[in-house]
């Protein structure tokens, strides 16, 4: 799927500053960082958003979030405390159709979110 951002990132045609691959997941930091760590965790097989993902994705999608938890291990936020959000549909935000979770730390975050 050649047309979406993600899967160009993952097969390296476009550049990003992966930190973080293995045989199901890739994770590279957020062009547009929302706090001082800010790295979106992906699969690599295109799955549009969290939404489409079906019974046969949990392990995937339960990987994605053991990458995320050791990832932030990994960037010293485990302690001070992190967020991990998929944005999903419009009201979400969703700008990117290739589910991802932003991991995000560094810094308080406010709640309820924007
Ligand atoms: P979302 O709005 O949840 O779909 O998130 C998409 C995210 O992808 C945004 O936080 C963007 O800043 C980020 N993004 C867009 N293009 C790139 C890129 N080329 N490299 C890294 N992150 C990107
Ligand atoms: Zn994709």
């Amino acid at each position: 799927m050649p047309e979406c951002l993600f899967c160009r990132i993952i097969a390296q045609e476009i550049p990003a500053e992966i930190i973080y691959e293995d045989e199901q997941a890739v994770a590279f930091r957020d062009i547009n960082p929302q706090a001082p760590v800010h790295v979106l965790v992906v699969p690599r097989r295109h799955l549009p958003n969290l939404g489409a993902a079906q019974a046969e994705d949990e392990d995937l999608v339960g990987h994605l979030c053991a990458v995320a938890a050791e990832l932030a291990r990994r960037e010293r936020i485990a302690k001070s405390g992190y967020r991990l959000v998929a944005n999903v549909g419009p009201d979400a935000g969703e700008s990117v159709h290739h589910l991802h979770f932003h991991l995000l730390g560094g810094r308080r975050l406010t709640w309820p979110p924007g």
